[in-house]
Parts: structure tokens; C-alpha cells; sequence
């Protein structure tokens, strides 16, 4: 961007304007586009640099500045709410490959992080304390977002 001080032809009005360059100026000059903020005559002509005396407001024709970026918003409800249905249709997916342990769940779960037991995609029951035992210890597990019914429960 560059800034040119410009002023018109009618009123001598001095004025700002930001060209993309000095081609562009000189291109929008050609096609009246550049008016002058005073008086709105487009003849207007690069003015003669001066310096600046007092604090003479001319800067009407400044760029308007760019807006800032939005700030990240917090993931909204419906965001949540497709990852977790992600999340359960994957689950959903891998549950015919996984063996149900039931109440075993974190001894099975921790015997194939200690590779006492080949590892197994299972899923069973924990209780919440067990859960975070698992987290402690650096074994992965994830609550099931599906809802499954424990194959002893069944007929
Ligand atoms: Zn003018």
C-alpha cells in the first residue's frame, strides 16, 4: 500500500488516499474514481509535499483498516455434539470386534498394557474408580458412547 497526498482541482482541498501502488493511482485517477472527500470534484492531482502545520484534520480518505480476526470460539454445542456422534459411530463400528469382559474390564484391560495378555479390542464394565486407576496407570480407555446391553444380560 502507499499513501499519497493528493488534493483537487476545484478547492485545492489536500487530502490522503491509499493506492495499491502507484500504478493504481494513477489508473484510478484516469477513470475519476479518486473524488475528493471535501467536495467530492474528481479532478485531483498528487499535491505538493509541505509539511505539516498544526493538527488540521485531512485524513478523510484513509484505508479503512482491516478487521481483526475472530477470536477462537469456544466449541459451540453442536460442534460437541458431532464429535461425540463421531466418536460413538466408530465406536458402534469396532464393538463387533471387541470382546465383551464384563466386570473384567480392568483386569483384562491392565493385563494387556503389562503384555501378560495379547491385546484385544474388549469392552466390559468399570467402576469409576477403576476408570481412573486405568487413566493413572497410562492405559487407554474411553467411555462407550453407544448404548450396548452386556451379552449376560440377555436371555
Ligand atoms: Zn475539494
Amino acid at each position: 500500500m502507499i499513501v499519497f497526498d493528493l488534493c483537487c482541482d476545484a478547492g485545492d482541498h489536500r487530502f490522503e488516499a491509499w493506492f495499491a501502488s502507484s500504478d493504481s493511482f494513477a489508473d484510478q485517477q484516469a477513470r475519476g474514481l479518486v473524488a475528493c472527500p471535501v467536495c467530492g470534484d474528481s479532478r485531483v492531482k498528487k499535491a505538493v509535499m509541505a509539511p505539516r502545520i498544526g493538527a488540521k484534520s485531512n485524513q478523510q480518505a484513509v484505508a479503512a483498516p482491516t478487521p481483526a480476526p475472530a477470536p477462537d470460539a469456544p466449541p459451540s454445542a453442536e460442534m460437541v455434539r458431532t464429535v461425540l456422534a463421531a466418536i460413538a459411530a466408530k465406536q458402534a463400528e469396532m464393538l463387533p470386534q471387541s470382546r465383551w469382559v464384563g466386570r473384567d474390564f480392568a483386569d483384562a484391560a491392565r493385563a494387556m498394557h503389562e503384555g501378560r495378555a495379547p491385546e484385544n479390542l474388549i469392552h466390559g464394565q468399570t467402576s469409576p474408580e477403576e476408570a481412573q486407576a486405568l487413566h493413572d496407570d497410562g492405559i487407554a480407555a474411553m467411555p462407550l458412547l453407544v448404548p450396548i446391553a452386556p451379552p449376560d444380560a440377555i436371555n
